[in-house]
């Protein structure tokens, strides 16, 4: 190396080094989604409120000036403009700063804030979580009158009841010294919440609410309303899968289980870039997990459950399982394939897809198992390893088993069989 080449060194060297001092808590995770690089339509898709977890289903539309003709105009009014109905945080809100927030994105405030002020740069809050009601009240003292034309010029800052993305706890609305609402996109804390497509605010979860360049979701763009949706939903917003990494939302990509079973035809998807870890398992998911497990063979007889649509891989898996006697029907007609299968009963069509092999350790959880056949198939489980237990050594056998630990479990079986891995 000559002698230039040596300082080029040194100067990377120095400058990895103060990448590192600034980056130094920086999860593999965090550097993912930092580098995901979303277009203004991505962002918008990213507050998914599918992939949020704490949330009401929307179950009835919120009142708003109590005259339902009016309330009607107003919300026809409002998703022409691309509004949506917004569902309400339904568990316990954190207070921060004067505001209530759903915990994680409590949690990802603070850390933003301590970053920009690390940076000497000011961020305060000015609004978070909103009830239905308080949004109505916002709403009708802005109003004055209800021609479409006044109600498209309020509906242009200000949703209505219901269709505010305050109301899920996701929300903050921030200013900066004297910069506020429209000014505040001429702050630096702006510029630094902005620059490098967002870097600062994706390496905390958050994303602008409503970004320049979106047309047709409700409100004109809002460079002060920010919603936390967390890194892998911005993973998510912009992925490419691969056999390296399939899933966006796998946690842990590394070394994956779930890496390695979908590239060995063993799960599935809940989407084209999503596995869903946390969401239940169904009972037909179950019995395609299953049926892939022991290499996807043809059945010769049928079942009798009028609820498996004919001709589907669900079928031809129940249709398998049923000529083994691994599955049960939830009556003599019918299987019930979209409803959760509980962590008891997959081990119990496990078991039984394995030949009902008898353990020699005795049921080793605190909590009861759930009847004799979850008793024996999870003893033989544990034995194996192939189960965790929840908590301080509970099995939760009736608990819904998730797509996770479902594949977890499998995985681990698995890899106890040579010939198959
Ligand atoms: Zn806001």
């Amino acid at each position: 190396m000559d002698h230039r080449g040596v300082l080029r060194s040194a100067a990377a060297i120095a400058i990895v080094l103060s990448q590192f001092a600034t980056a130094a808590v920086a999860s593999p995770r965090t550097e993912d989604a930092v580098g995901t690089v979303l277009n203004p339509d991505q962002i918008n898709a990213a507050f998914d409120v599918d992939y949020l977890f704490g949330l009401t289903p929307i179950t009835q539309t919120a009142s708003i000036t109590g005259n339902e003709s009016v309330d009607e105009r107003i919300r026809t009014v409002a998703e022409q403009r691309g509004y949506v109905k917004r569902p309400e945080a339904a568990g316990e809100l954190v207070d921060v700063d004067g505001f209530r927030l759903q915990p994680n994105a409590a949690a990802a405030w603070s850390e933003l804030k301590a970053a920009a002020n690390a940076e000497g740069i000011e961020l305060t809050l000015t609004s978070g979580f909103r009830t239905t009601a308080t949004q109505a009240s916002i709403f009708n003292r802005r109003l004055n009158g209800t021609s479409d034309t006044q109600l498209d010029t309020l509906l242009a800052t200000t949703a209505p009841p219901g269709y505010s993305k305050h109301h899920t706890g996701f929300t903050i609305d921030l200013r900066s010294g004297p910069y506020a609402l429209h000014a505040f996109a001429e702050s630096t804390a702006y510029e630094w919440l902005s620059a490098n497509n967002w870097a600062n605010s994706k390496a905390h979860g958050w994303l602008p609410s409503y970004p320049d360049g979106v047309i047709n979701v409700g409100p004109d763009p809002e460079p002060w309303e920010f919603v936390w949706v967390g890194t892998t939903n911005i993973i998510c917003a912009a992925f490419t899968p691969s056999s390296a990494k399939p899933f966006c939302d796998d946690e842990h990509p590394a070394n994956s289980a779930l890496t390695w079973m979908q590239n060995h035809d063993q799960i599935f998807g809940c989407t084209a870039v999503r596995f869903c870890p946390q969401q239940p398992l169904s009972r037909g998911e179950a019995a395609l997990m299953l049926w892939r497990l022991h290499g996807r063979q043809i059945p010769e007889i049928n079942h009798p459950y009028r609820d498996v649509i004919a001709g589907t891989g669900v079928d031809l898996a129940v249709r398998w399982l049923y000529e083994r006697t691994v599955l049960n029907g939830t009556s003599a007609t019918t299987y019930h394939p979209d409803l959760n299968l509980s962590r008891g009963h997959f081990l119990v069509m496990l078991w039984r897809s394995a030949g009902r092999p008898v353990g020699t350790v005795p049921y080793p959880f605190n909590d009861p198992a759930q009847d004799r056949y979850v008793e024996t198939a999870a003893a033989w489980a544990a034995e194996l390893g192939l189960v965790d237990g929840v908590g301080y050594r509970n099995l939760a056998p009736r608990v819904a088993i998730t797509r996770h630990d479902a594949a977890l479990i499998l995985y681990r079986y698995l890899m106890l069989i040579p010939t198959l891995s």
